[in-house]
């Protein structure tokens, strides 16, 4: 069985390096976190590798311990965390693919099973959940380090336990963490709700110039590379604004273009209701969930725009 497989490949590592996605969520680096604690109750020191991370996160514990990179070559064991394809590892796949073993855990339909052991359930709402079994498993008891990384990948990842993705274990496992004390609020608050600054500045351009099309179901934005420069735009904060077109009624396709290089742009897809806008970002070469999904595309920005709305509006009722 894969998890018995998994128990035996930990239990027997010596070195062990943990990985997740480029751009790293908050499902990303609180899957992250708790893994590294999970582990190290089990006596295990584990490198997580994560080059760069929004300051948001920068209140779970264990933060000091993430390291840009590392001196060994061949791991033992790799884990990656959240992680749908090894293209999207951060630019960190050598790490994994030249381990001895490779455990994946992850909760994305489109994920590719690049692992040897892949612990994938593409219907939790986080990978951060899926994390709950692993670790009952593995007899590892959740305390406040790593329910605090949990509950933040769980709400990061619901958008705070709004999306149809949560299941009743969700909230039973909330309900667990706040009989330990853990403070649900203040994490929802940190990982969630503040914003910084500069993120509010960028969330403004996007919103002013977003338009709507095809009678309303199609929002589209998108920000500049000179923009984010200018505003001296730390990672991370673009997140959120593919939500303001979203969110506004009547919108079924939220599309947010980002430019990362000249005439290559990160494309960001939300859905309210029937569009699957992973299988529009599989044809990108992208993926993703039904609701949330992404994609990069090397044209310039009306072209981009032109061919991601095209597609778009095959799948719209
Ligand atoms: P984002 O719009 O970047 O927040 O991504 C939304 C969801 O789609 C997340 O679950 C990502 O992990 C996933 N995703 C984004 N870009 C890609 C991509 N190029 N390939 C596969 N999955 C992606
Ligand atoms: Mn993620
Ligand atoms: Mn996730």
């Amino acid at each position: 069985m894969i998890l018995d497989d998994i128990v035996e490949k930990i239990k027997n590592a010596k070195d062990i390096v943990i990985l997740t996605h480029e751009i790293p969520d908050g499902d990303a680096i609180g899957s992250s976190l708790a893994m590294y604690f999970a582990l190290k109750q089990l006596g295990k020191e584990a490198d997580v590798i994560i080059p760069e991370f929004p300051a948001t996160y920068s209140f779970l514990p264990g933060v000091e311990a993430i390291k840009k990179r590392s001196n060994i070559l061949n791991y033992d064991l790799a884990i990656a965390l959240d992680c749908s394809d090894i293209k999207r590892l951060n630019g960190f796949a050598n790490y994994f693919e030249n381990a001895k073993s490779k455990i994946e855990v992850d909760h994305h339909s489109s994920n590719t099973m690049f692992g040897d052991h892949n612990f994938v359930n593409p219907v939790a709402p986080a990978c951060a959940q899926i994390l709950v079994t692993l670790f009952e498993y593995l007899g590892v008891e959740i305390d406040k380090n790593i329910g605090t990384c949990i509950a933040t990948g769980i709400i990061t990842d619901t958008g705070g336990f709004k999306y149809n993705t949560v299941t009743a274990e969700t909230f039973e496992f909330i309900a667990e963490l706040l009989n330990k004390g853990i403070n649900i609020s203040d994490t929802y608050r940190k990982a969630l709700q503040i914003v910084s600054k500069k993120k509010f500045e960028i969330t403004k351009i996007a919103v002013n110039r977003l338009e709507f099309l095809e009678n309303g179901k199609i929002a589209f934005t998108y920000i500049t590379k000179e923009e984010q420069e200018k505003l001296e735009l730390d990672v991370g904060d673009h997140e959120g604004i593919v939500e303001q077109g979203r969110d506004v009624e009547g919108v079924e396709v939220s599309i947010f273009l980002r430019e990362e290089e000249e005439n290559k742009y990160k494309a960001s897809f939300r859905s309210n209701e029937y569009v699957n806008v992973s299988d529009i970002c599989l044809m990108f070469g992208g993926g993703g969930h039904f609701h949330a999904a992404g994609c990069t595309v090397e044209l310039p920005l009306e072209q981009a725009k032109e061919k991601l709305i095209a597609q778009t509006k095959l799948y719209l009722k």
